[in-house]
């Protein structure tokens, strides 16, 4: 496996790829659900980079960019098993070499939304380091996860309006046996949090369990499941459609069902898709 800090050299060594090429990027202290999207980019293409890189323009000030976990040689290895070819890892100032440079933002609506709303800005800094990403590897195809469900809905967006020719393919949410949606964040968990953060997931279980039942009044299923979270400090529970417009009454087959909240300081997010 062939690591590369350099975007210039990457962007060499990709021009000699014959074949297609698959791309996952992450923020690195990789889990099941990272090797996921990994494993189907090998499985699919003829060459998987991967980048890790904790980008700090995704994260608002206050927020935990310093203690993000990272965990470079564990990353390498897991990569390695897989299968990947080459691992991206750039520094800071090879992503952002100059402080005023030319800028993307997140749409004024969908992106200002949910996550959006409770992490004004954040979604300007996950297009602006995706877009680079994908400029520098230009892959055709880029993998991204239904867990960060209105990231995958705004890249899928961005790679549709800017006219890029990568095919975004989004990839199913993985979870622990518990139920707990994986995250590089439960590494923050201590045991008694750990346990408290299964009530994101048990929410939505309750959620998917009155549906089958029949239910199809959007409210009252968020009801339902902010009595599961009471004592979780909830961000949203929130119920909308695949383009993220907030409806009324379930659509199956055009549904997600959205939940964020705080476990102690750790702040989580989880999902389903109906
Ligand atoms: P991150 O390192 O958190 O930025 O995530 C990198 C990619 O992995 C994103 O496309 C995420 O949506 C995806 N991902 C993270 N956690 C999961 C999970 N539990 N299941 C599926 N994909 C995931």
């Amino acid at each position: 496996m062939e690591i590369i800090s350099d975007p210039k050299k990457l962007k060499e060594y990709r021009k000699r790829l014959k074949g297609s090429v698959g791309f996952v990027p992450t923020m690195g202290a990789l889990h099941a659900g990272h090797l996921s999207l990994i494993k189907r980019s090998v499985a699919e293409n003829d060459h998987t980079i991967v980048s890790v890189f904790v980008n700090p323009t995704q994260f608002l000030e206050g927020e935990d960019l310093e203690k993000y976990p990272r965990k470079m040689e564990a990353d390498k290895k897991l990569c390695e098993l897989a299968g990947v070819e080459i691992l991206f890892a750039p520094s800071e100032k090879e992503i952002y070499p100059d402080k005023d440079e030319v800028l993307i933002s997140a749409p004024k609506i969908k992106g200002y939304v949910l996550e959006g709303y409770h992490r004004p800005g954040h979604f300007d800094g996950v297009l602006r380091v995706v877009l680079k990403l994908l400029n520098i590897t230009s892959p055709d195809k880029a993998y991204f996860g239904k867990k960060d469900a209105q990231q995958l809905y705004l890249i899928t967006k961005m790679a549709k309006e800017l006219f890029l020719d990568t095919k975004i393919v989004p990839c199913e949410l993985v979870r622990e046996e518990s139920g707990l949606a994986m995250s590089s964040r439960n590494a923050y968990l201590s045991p008694k949090e750990r346990n408290k953060a299964l009530l994101l997931s048990q929410a939505l279980k309750r959620a998917s369990n009155m549906i089958t039942a029949g239910e199809r009044e959007s409210e009252k299923i968020k009801e339902k499941m902010r009595e599961v979270l009471k004592e979780i400090k909830i961000d949203y529970v929130e119920i909308v459609d695949r383009d993220f417009n907030e409806i009324e009454k379930i659509e199956i087959g055009n549904t997600i069902i959205l939940v964020a909240g705080y476990v102690g300081s750790t702040r989580l997010i989880d999902n389903i898709w109906i």
